[in-house]
C-alpha cells in the first residue's frame, strides 16, 4: 500500500514556517505497512536543550531551533517531527517511515508480559535508566494520573489502537525552552502542534482525541511515567507536563473545530 507523507506544499501553510531539508544521514528507519494510527509527543528533555543552547555562538530562538534540529537529524532514536521553539516544523523523516521514538511497551521487562493486565502499574523503570523493578507502592497511588485519564481501563493495550507498539503512531518532539522562562514550551509550538495534529490526522484518516494523540507518558506509563526520588519511586509523567503543553485543551479545541 501507499502511504501519503505531509510535504512541503501541506506544510507551506504552517502558522510559523517548516523545514524538510534534512539529511536522514545514519538513520535506518524501516518503511510502515500501515498509515500512521495517531500522534505520540515527547520532550527530549531541557538537559539535552541546554547543551545544545550553551554551545551557541547565535543564541537566536531561530539558530538554536536549527541546530536542535540537526542534532537530532542523526539520531537512531527520533521523531518524525521536531517543533522548535518558533513554531517552526522540523520533518525529519517522512511519515510513511516509523521512526524509533517510543519503542515497544515493556521488551525491557524482566516478566514481558506486564501490560496484558493490570500487573504492569506495580512496576517502574525510572527515567536514571536503572531499569525495570517492582516499585512496592500501591500502584493505584503510583499511577493515579494514568488511572484518572482513561477511567475504566486497566492497561494501554485497550486504550490506544497502536496496543504495544507505539511507534505505529507518528512522534513528534517539542524542543524545550532553555532562556529562563518558566514555561518549557511556547504558545506558537501550540499552535504549530494544533496545526499538525489537525493535518496528520486529516491526511492518514485517524480521529483526534485523547486515545490518538497522546504523549510518551501516557501510552508508555511505566518506561516514562517514573522517576527515582532519593531511593523512591514517584510517578510522575515527566513528558510534557499538561503545565508546559496543555494538549487536552488543544484536542478538545480541534474536536469543538471540526464539528
Ligand atoms: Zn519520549
Amino acid at each position: 500500500m501507499t502511504i501519503p507523507t505531509l510535504t512541503s506544499a501541506h506544510l507551506a501553510s504552517a502558522p510559523y514556517g517548516h523545514s524538510t531539508q534534512f539529511s536522514r544521514a545514519g538513520v535506518v528507519n524501516s518503511p510502515r505497512s500501515k498509515a500512521p494510527m495517531g500522534i505520540v509527543f515527547h520532550t527530549p528533555g531541557s538537559t539535552w536543550a541546554k547543551g545544545i543552547w550553551d554551545k551557541l555562538a547565535d543564541k537566536s530562538a531561530a539558530n538554536f531551533d536549527e541546530k536542535a534540529a540537526a542534532a537530532f537529524d542523526g539520531r537512531e532514536y527520533q521523531p518524525n517531527y521536531l517543533i522548535g521553539t518558533t513554531g517552526k516544523i522540523f520533518q525529519l523523516d517522512v511519515d510513511s517511515n516509523r521512526t524509533q521514538h517510543a519503542g515497544k511497551l515493556a521488551n525491557n521487562a524482566p516478566n514481558k508480559d506486564i501490560y496484558a493486565t493490570r500487573e504492569w502499574a506495580k512496576w517502574a523503570s525510572p527515567s536514571d535508566g536503572s531499569g525495570f523493578r517492582l516499585h512496592g507502592r500501591s500502584p493505584e497511588t503510583v499511577y493515579d494520573w494514568w488511572f484518572a485519564a482513561f477511567p475504566g481501563h486497566n492497561t494501554p493495550l485497550t486504550v490506544f489502537p497502536w496496543k504495544d507498539l507505539p511507534n505505529s503512531a507518528i512522534g513528534v518532539d517539542l524542543v524545550p525552552v532553555v532562556d529562563g522562562s518558566p514555561s518549557q514550551n511556547t504558545k506558537q509550538q501550540h499552535e504549530a502542534a494544533a496545526w499538525l495534529i489537525k493535518e496528520l490526522a486529516a491526511l492518514h484518516k485517524f480521529p483526534i482525541g485523547k486515545t490518538t494523540v497522546t504523549t510518551h507518558s501516557m501510552c508508555s506509563p511505566v518506561e516514562r511515567g517514573t522517576v527515582s526520588s532519593k531511593g523512591s519511586i514517584i510517578g510522575t509523567p515527566w513528558d510534557l507536563p499538561p503545565k508546559h503543553f496543555p494538549l487536552n485543551d488543544i484536542i478538545q479545541s480541534l474536536s469543538v473545530a471540526r464539528v
